[in-house]
């Protein structure tokens, strides 16, 4: 797999009912659908997929609201994936993320921002492996 991304639609933007209008995005983005699932991180889930962050003052708050209820997670294809998502994704603060960006449209907060984007080709294999099995990803 090359050229792939790995996201999350986060517990915030489920639950405000904005799973159709982000996959509109990432439609209209011209991202394919390699792997999508709704399902919900444990704890220990959200600490290990966040553990680059394990110093970082705001580690506890981020395990608690990612486990906090269901996601979306989605592996997607597209040439330039990891950078282009970003783009489409926008800054991590949505008072900074441009207009029509997928956080400035539906995140809350900071900490609450919408959606998940891998920042590396490596890591988005690693993170799409961890949220799916070979056979979950077409
Ligand atoms: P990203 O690559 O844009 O997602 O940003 P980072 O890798 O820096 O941070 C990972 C995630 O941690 C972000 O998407 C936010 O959900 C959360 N986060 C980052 N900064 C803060 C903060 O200052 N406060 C809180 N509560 N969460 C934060």
């Amino acid at each position: 797999m090359s050229n792939i991304t790995f996201t999350m639609i986060k517990p915030d933007a489920v639950a405000d009912g904005h799973i159709g209008a982000i996959l509109g995005k990432i439609a209209e983005g011209d991202f394919k659908i390699k792997a999508l699932k709704l399902t919900q991180l444990t704890v220990a889930d959200a600490k290990k997929f966040y553990e680059v962050h394990a110093e970082r003052p705001f580690y506890g708050e981020l395990v608690e609201f990612m486990s906090s209820g269901p996601i979306v997670a989605a592996v997607l294809e597209k040439d330039n994936a990891v950078e282009d998502f970003r783009t489409l994704i926008g800054a991590t603060n949505p008072a900074e993320a441009a207009e029509g960006t997928i956080r400035k449209m539906f995140a809350r907060s900071i900490g609450e921002n919408a959606v998940h984007g891998s920042d590396s080709d490596e890591n988005a294999l690693i993170e799409a492996r961890f949220h799916f099995s070979g056979r979950e990803i077409f």
